[in-house]
């Protein structure tokens, strides 16, 4: 079985390990099309419930899912493109339709804020209308050269919020508050740690007044942007004509916000916290929570043990304290595989936990339950098994997060170093360089020509070092901020 060839070791490849995992755990797979990729039902089970967890969010926070269409007409990028300097998606273009050139060409979205605000501007008359608070769960297409399964890829699922304000103060507001609850999915849920902050001019959305971002760690030491929130203010509004009357009566254009997570985030969430063996997913994102895997050698036994492994999923399936949450379980009833490769085939999957099921377990009464995070066994009583699968669950998910947290620091330099110092480490190990720096581009450029980091953000207020930098990193110029630098995804 392809299944039983053991990953190339982080430590050797990293970059091998993850598309080996990638493939082995039947995430995701290549398409003809050079660029795409199929996402398997392993990988769309774990998007599956990011969806659930992130829409419940949206909506407790007063938005509402819309669709707009795949198709935007040319010169809507290219009214786009005179007001916001620099914009130039990497676009897929439809020149042809029902076997005729069509008269406009149509793009296919690369993000929908042209065709959502020239949407809104004929639904916002007046200020009674706002704010517009809206969401959007689809596909986007940016025609990227350089591809990687779950990290960049040519057609990718993500969501699009979009939302239409009074003041520039509500759209601030509003932009950072999704920031949040980014921040609150991907710490709870993914248990992935994040550093949050505000991108460089030369970082930033094109469109946008300010960008603020998601930064991760992952296990090479690079960072991962999870996710963005734009602050746009009135430039689209500009745009497209987005205007409405304000309470004193005066015309005045909207200010506006966008923000999107992506199945990137699973990218994430695969570099957070795999290991050697394979994919480990945090509980409250795993497809499946608990695998049964029923051993015996004779018939009789394997009756015996199977009855009891059905008798268990459903007592844990109606257990009280999961209702209605109910806990997802699968029970690996395959014939002619070993315990071992069936232990195997889950722990390469990431299921968190196993339960192990033998005869002589049932004469005590007992199963023993394996943590995949640290392959702690412990024997359970099946009295009170359902306790105790989700007392683990819970802790599974804790330790993980804690775990990422500390490799985060243990990773993050926040004391002086040279110029020097930081181009060997970049160009070694790699880390998360806190660091002064000027304000200026120049010095920005130069970094990242020359030891290809950036400056991923520079991180909100509770990120930041208790001494504040006094040196550029780069000039050794007076620092105007501290910024967060790494090589990154
Ligand atoms: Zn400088």
């Amino acid at each position: 079985m392809a299944d039983e060839k053991k990953l190339t070791p982080r430590a050797e490849d990293f970059s091998a390990w993850y598309n080996e995992l990638v493939l082995k755990a039947e995430l995701a797979d290549y398409a003809p099309v050079r660029g795409c990729m199929v996402i398997r039902p392993n990988g769309y089970g774990i998007w599956e419930r990011m969806q659930q967890a992130l829409d419940a969010m949206f909506k407790e926070t007063g938005h509402v899912n819309a669709y707009f269409p795949l198709f935007i007409p040319q010169s809507y990028l290219q009214k786009e493109a005179q007001h916001v300097e620099g914009f130039a998606p990497e676009t897929a273009v439809v020149t042809h339709g029902g076997g005729k050139e069509l008269e406009e060409p149509l793009v296919v979205r690369p993000t929908s804020e042209t065709i959502i605000y020239s949407m809104f501007a004929k639904w916002v008359q007046s200020y009674r209308d706002l704010p517009v608070l809206m969401n959007q769960w689809a596909n986007v297409v940016r025609w990227e050269l350089r591809t990687r399964l779950f990290l960049r890829t040519l057609e990718f699922l993500w969501q699009e919020g979009h939302t239409a304000h009074a003041t520039h103060d509500e759209a601030e507001e509003e932009a950072r508050k999704m920031l949040g609850v980014y921040r609150d999915f991907m710490e709870g849920w993914m248990a992935m740690p994040v550093v949050t902050g505000r991108k460089t001019e030369s970082e930033k959305f094109a469109g946008a007044l300010r960008t603020y971002c998601l930064e991760a760690m992952m296990q090479d030491n690079r960072a991962l942007q999870a996710g963005t929130s734009h602050n746009l203010g009135q430039n689209f509004a500009r745009a497209f004509d987005l205007t409405f009357q304000s309470e004193s009566g005066s015309m005045e254009y909207a200010w506006n916000t966008s923000w999107g997570v992506s199945t990137r985030m699973i990218g994430g969430l695969i570099m957070t916290h795999s290991d050697d063996t394979g994919l480990l997913v945090p509980p409250l994102l795993a497809p499946i929570e608990l695998v049964i895997v029923p051993i015996y050698r004779k018939e009789e036994e394997r009756s015996r043990v199977l009855e009891a492994a059905e008798r268990i999923k459903r007592s844990l399936g109606e257990w009280e304290r999961r209702a209605p949450n109910r806990l997802r379980i699968e029970i690996d009833a395959r014939e002619g595989i070993t315990p071992g490769a069936k232990y195997y085939h889950w722990e390469l999957r990431g299921i968190p936990l196993r339960l192990e099921l033998g005869p002589r377990d049932l004469e005590k009464n007992q199963g023993i339950l394996v943590r995949r995070d640290n392959r702690e066994k412990r024997p359970v009583s099946l009295d009170t098994i359902g306790e105790e699968v989700e007392d683990l669950l819970e802790l599974i998910q804790e330790s993980l997060l804690i775990s990422a947290r500390e490799r985060r620091e243990r990773h993050s330099i926040r004391k002086p170093i040279s110029y020097d110092q930081f181009r060997q480490l970049m160009e070694g190990e790699g880390a998360f360089v806190y660091a002064g720096w000027c304000g200026d581009g120049a010095c920005e450029a130069a970094v990242k020509e020359e030891t290809k980091a950036t400056i991923r953000c520079l991180p909100d207020e509770e990120f930041q070092s208790a001494e504040t930098p006094r040196h550029c990193l780069k000039c050794g110029g007076s620092a105007a901020e501290e910024a967060l630098w790494a090589r990154a995804y």
